[in-house]
């Protein structure tokens, strides 16, 4: 491996790490663990019965936006930490 595809490789991960700023409303969340399931070194259930986050950092970009998009109430906002973002739900205009 040279030095140049190292570099290339570091960046790669950092850009599938890439920042993200996950939060559950709770008061929409109906406790069916698609979430927990799908990321569970994001997601646990709290001490409520409802899904929280345990780890901002605990899995890939994909896989963290791919635990949103299953849940069925849309109660997971993913925003990107850098720019503001809202990449899940999509906003509506
Ligand atoms: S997928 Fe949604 S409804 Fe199900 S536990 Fe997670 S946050 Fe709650």
């Amino acid at each position: 491996m040279t030095i140049s595809s190292v570099d290339e490789s570091a960046f790669r991960l950092e850009e599938i790490m890439a920042k993200l700023r996950t939060t559950v409303n709770k008061d929409r969340c109906i406790s069916s663990g698609d979430c927990v399931d799908t990321a569970p070194t994001v997601f646990a259930f709290g001490d409520d019965g409802k899904s929280e986050v345990i780890n901002q950092e605990g899995a890939p970009r994909e896989t963290i936006l791919a635990a949103a998009r299953a849940c069925p109430v849309k109660a997971i906002t993913v925003v990107d930490e850098e720019t503001g973002e809202q990449l899940y739900p999509p906003r509506t205009k």
